[in-house]
């Protein structure tokens, strides 16, 4: 029998996302098998609400307020060898991912080792970190986009820095085949490992313990042509410790903005919109948010 998803009004949003700002969901659910996509897309639709996709929430920025949408959390999670690499479903934590890979003897993803939130979002936002992306790895996707279930190959998908093959939200990545090759276990968890220590090094934590979401925004090419680091720039107008109302710069890293306590979207979008005028005054370069503004990404 299909199971039911149930169905709840004015969720707080605050706790599904790793920065801890924003108001409520209008409606939420919870999808736990792909049997239940068309009872909730129906739903979504009987209450004329736009669908927010949501996993690990840890890229996001939630309106303060009410958010006038069905926002609905994956919890598809499960990991299948195959002979080639692995087929894992998008609502498996990326760290779950790396660690199964480790421990089960398969190399590729441990230049990613330590990034928060789910292999949906990551396929979303093409994650990357240490010079690689997860598109490198990619071999096929299945989803389900305007009534249908598609499978793709990775060959003729487009993608570059930070961005899937699809804009955020227009679709539902439901799982990948990943390329990955045979490695010695303890090989891998170690390599695991230095990528992770490295990472601890230059972030100022991780969440809970540190609200952020990770980078905030794009690292930028100057009007030189010349590629720079968001951070750096961010460093040289003297972002670090800057604050608006309760969201903050660290000052370990002037590209990860962080809730200091009671902040609200509208400090972080405050704080955003000071530091994108600083780097524009003394570089001529715009820069581009990473985190996603949660109501720019509906999917109607
Ligand atoms: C401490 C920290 C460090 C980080 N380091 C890195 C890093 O090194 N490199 C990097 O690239 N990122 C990094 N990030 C950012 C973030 O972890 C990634 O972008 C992550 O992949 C987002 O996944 P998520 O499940 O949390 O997505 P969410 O934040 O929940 O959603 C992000 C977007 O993906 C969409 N989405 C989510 N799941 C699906 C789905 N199944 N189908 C369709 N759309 C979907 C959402 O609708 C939304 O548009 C970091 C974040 C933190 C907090």
């Amino acid at each position: 029998m299909t199971p039911r998803p149930l169905f709840f009004e004015n969720v707080p949003l605050a706790p599904l996302s790793t920065l801890e700002v924003g108001g409520k969901a209008r409606l939420f659910s919870q999808l736990h098998s792909a049997e239940e996509l068309p009872e909730i897309l129906l739903r979504g639709e009987r209450e004329g609400l736009p669908l927010f996709w949501l996993g690990g929430g840890s890229n996001l920025l939630f309106p303060d307020g009410l958010f006038q949408a069905l926002v609905v959390r994956n919890h598809l999670r499960g990991v299948t060898p195959l002979p080639e690499g692995v087929e894992a479903l998008s609502g498996t934590p990326l760290m779950s991912l790396v660690a199964w890979a480790a421990r089960s003897g398969w190399s590729g993803l441990e230049p990613l080792a330590g990034i928060p939130g789910t292999l949906g979002g990551a396929l979303s936002g093409n994650v990357g970190a240490n010079g690689r992306e997860l598109f490198d790895l990619v071999q096929e996707l299945t989803l389900f986009r305007e009534g249908r279930w598609e499978r793709l190959s990775r060959e003729g998908l487009s993608v570059s820095y930070r961005n899937g093959p699809f804009p955020p939200s227009t679709l539902f990545y439901h799982s990948c085949r990943l390329r990955l090759r045979r490695e010695d276990p303890a090989v891998v968890r170690q390599r695991c490992r230095e990528f992770i220590l490295k990472r601890l090094e230059k972030i100022p934590g991780n969440p809970p313990k540190v609200k952020s979401a990770g980078s905030f925004f794009r690292n930028p090419t100057l009007p030189s042509g010349e590629k720079r680091a968001a951070g750096f720039l961010l460093e040289r107008v003297g972002a670090k410790g800057m604050r608006v109302g309760g969201a903050g710069v660290s000052e370990k890293h002037a590209n990860f903005l962080v809730n200091l306590g009671e902040a609200t979207c509208a400090d972080f979008l405050g704080l955003s919109d000071l530091l994108r005028e600083r780097v524009k005054e003394t570089f001529g370069v715009e820069l581009q948010q990473e985190v996603l503004n949660a109501w720019e990404h509906l999917e109607r």
